[in-house]
């Protein structure tokens, strides 16, 4: 079993990750407690325990901010405690509790305005959506700060959905996935078989037909209500099951559809149940569908989804750029359904993926001092998008704090005899095996990580690092073994009685780089992106005069540093470019002659770091001669 390394088990964060975690502690995770309690979503809590009815502030599935705020509160606050964030959790727990219904029920808008609603609706509702995020704060609860309270009111909430649906009730599963994921973390945190077997059911259940959302549309007292949301489950007015990838068994599935949040968050909930049962079927089916996402339907950001007519796929090879959904939730979605993929199998590629997606197109999702978000993250702007504090339908921000708050997980995992390494992180971390281990990297700024430990250990420990796909070149130092590493799986796997005068030093040389896209993306015909390391790099102007959309690549001398950095400490890459001349044009139309573009250069930044000035011309896919 690979099994992540608990956040009890971080000694410290310093670095690019303690940079984030520092901004969250003291800005992001309040100001965004501001929106929850300003935006009515705390008090819908204080309604219903007050027994208030007709009223009920904002979406119907807006418990899951304050639940999903919550569980980031919690890892931020073990990682960097902050009195005041201490402060606002114990209101919340205290929020949460009172507003249980006695039968375990807890959904305040059914609970205020829609009584004869309760579960009668689960494509649409959200009810276990919601009370999935409740769990997981639950679990992050329990196991950071050896807190029970919620884990009391999570028993009882499943303890009442299990006495309505299961193998022997009604069949029910929820339209948008994620309840499955917090099962098996329940299971996990309290060693408690039911929940995980539950989550097995629900999987195995999904796909079926007669799907049981099917009688929920037609429900003629509901449908009005859901009208709206209806729309986007139906197709030509019958449902195929697509959007919330019901149409058919995921043993089945071969193609990633619909809903991007839902699939990833359901496919990273297979992943962990094919690997709990050890069903090789299920994991073959997951592991079609992911390589469908990766080789066709991802963008280079790692952000998914084409759309936002259905937040979601559409066609293999199909990625505009300026209208590129790629929520940004999508994004931590698909590193959480990496992350188990890798657990499943101890393959690396899984880690690609979600390094790829982590480093780009979640961490564009967020301002720098962590108190911006972008909903949807694309690949080209003509100064039309921006970050905001908060959204109506407020899934990211929230997100992007639980992600980051528990990056370690992500990247460092322990089995009986083996430590993985994802992604360097700068810190120290208490092994099972009673070593720490000591990381110094400024990773991903640079390739360089300086490994050491310290402490003794009761057997002996492998060490394998992941060799990042973007990387050619791995220099290690290593002066107290004179054996090379061995290969496995992506990994380097260093075998070594580690001692704390043990020092070991790789570098995966950086070097900047230009990509092609597959023709059939029709965006990218004729042009490249720019990446160094792992991170993508896009270009970037205030204003239309130097937009990079005039601007065309001129591949006839390389990309060099300008010696500059961005704004999160990454260099700046220039290149020489031709420039669409401006003035002294005034037509709107004209009759082409030869034109000779004037010569200039070209800049590039970390795609996760623009827009740092506000809204701009941007583009990540470039022209080239
Ligand atoms: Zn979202």
């Amino acid at each position: 079993m690979i099994c992540p390394l608990a956040l009890s088990q971080v000694q410290k964060i310093d670095g690019y990750w303690g940079r984030y975690l520092d901004e969250l502690s003291s800005k992001g995770i309040l100001s965004q407690w501001d929106q929850i309690v300003s935006t009515g979503r705390l008090e819908n809590f204080y309604r219903v325990a007050r027994g208030e009815s007709g009223t009920h502030e904002g979406l119907r599935f807006n418990d899951s901010d304050l639940y999903k705020w919550l569980e980031g509160a919690i890892y931020v606050q073990k990682l960097r405690p902050n009195p005041k964030i201490a402060e606002v959790i114990e209101t919340s727990i205290k929020a949460i509790e009172v507003a249980q219904a006695e039968d375990g029920y807890l959904f305040t808008l059914v609970q205020l305005n829609k009584p004869n609603f309760k579960w009668r609706n689960l494509v649409n509702m959200h009810e276990m959506y919601c009370l999935g995020h409740l769990f997981e704060a639950a679990v992050a609860l329990k196991q950071e700060l050896n807190d029970d309270r919620l884990m009391a009111v999570s028993i009882k909430a499943f303890n009442h959905i299990a006495s309505i649906y299961g193998p022997d009730k009604k069949p029910g599963f929820c339209g948008h996935p994620e309840i499955e994921l917090a099962l098996y973390r329940m299971t996990e945190a309290t060693s408690d078989k039911r929940f995980a077997e539950f989550a097995d059911w629900m999987i195995d259940i999904r796909g079926h037909r007669p799907s049981p959302f099917e009688a929920e549309i037609e429900d003629p007292e509901t449908k009005d209500y859901f009208r709206a949301a209806n729309n986007l489950i139906l197709k030509d007015g019958k449902y195929d099951g697509k959007y919330a990838q019901d149409d058919k068994p995921i043993r089945e599935q071969t193609v990633i559809v619909g809903h991007s949040v839902r699939a990833a968050y359901l496919y990273a909930a297979a992943a962990l149940s094919a690997a709990r049962r050890n069903d090789k079927e299920l994991l073959g089916a997951i592991e079609t569908i992911w390589n469908n996402l990766t080789e066709r339907r991802m963008y280079i950001t790692g952000g998914i989804g084409s759309t936002g007519d259905n937040e979601g796929f559409t066609d293999d090879y199909d990625l505009p750029n300026l209208n590129a959904y790629a929520e940004t939730c999508a994004g931590i979605a698909l590193a959480m359904w990496g992350r188990r993929m890798f657990e499943a199998t101890g393959q690396s590629d899984y880690l690609d993926v979600a390094e790829r997606v982590t480093l780009n197109g979640v961490l564009s999702g967020v301002s720098q001092d962590t108190t911006l978000y972008y909903y949807d993250n694309p690949l080209e702007s003509r100064k039309t998008h921006g970050r905001a504090p908060w959204f109506l339908c407020a899934c990211c921000p929230p997100n992007v704090a639980r992600f980051v708050g528990s990056i370690v997980q992500y990247n460092l995992w322990e089995s009986d005899a083996t430590v993985y390494i994802g992604s360097p992180i700068d810190g120290e971390f208490r092994l099972s095996c009673g070593l720490t281990l000591k990381m110094e990297t400024k990773y991903p700024l640079d390739g360089v990580v300086k490994i050491s430990f310290t402490g003794k250990s009761s057997r002996p420990v492998k060490l394998s690092i992941r060799i990042p796909e973007w990387s050619d070149e791995v220099n290690v130092d290593f002066p107290e073994s004179s054996e090379g590493a061995e290969y496995e799986g992506g990994f380097m796997v260093f075998n070594h009685h580690w001692t704390s005068s043990t020092t070991l030093t790789i570098d995966f040389e950086m070097n900047p780089k230009m990509h092609k896209a597959h023709p059939h993306v029709i965006d990218n015909v004729g042009r490249l992106a720019v990446s160094y390391g792992p991170t993508i790099y896009c270009s970037e102007s205030l204003e239309l005069e130097s937009a990079p959309q005039l601007k065309v690549f001129d591949l006839a001398e390389e990309l060099r540093e300008t010696g500059q950095k961005a704004i999160d400490g990454s260099p700046v890459f220039q290149a020489s470019a031709l420039l669409e001349p401006v003035s002294p044009y005034t037509e709107l139309y004209r009759e082409f002659s030869d034109e000779d573009p004037m010569a200039g250069t070209i800049n590039f930044i970390p795609y996760r770091t623009w827009n740092a000035k506000g809204p701009s011309f941007m583009q990540v896919w470039l022209r080239h001669n």
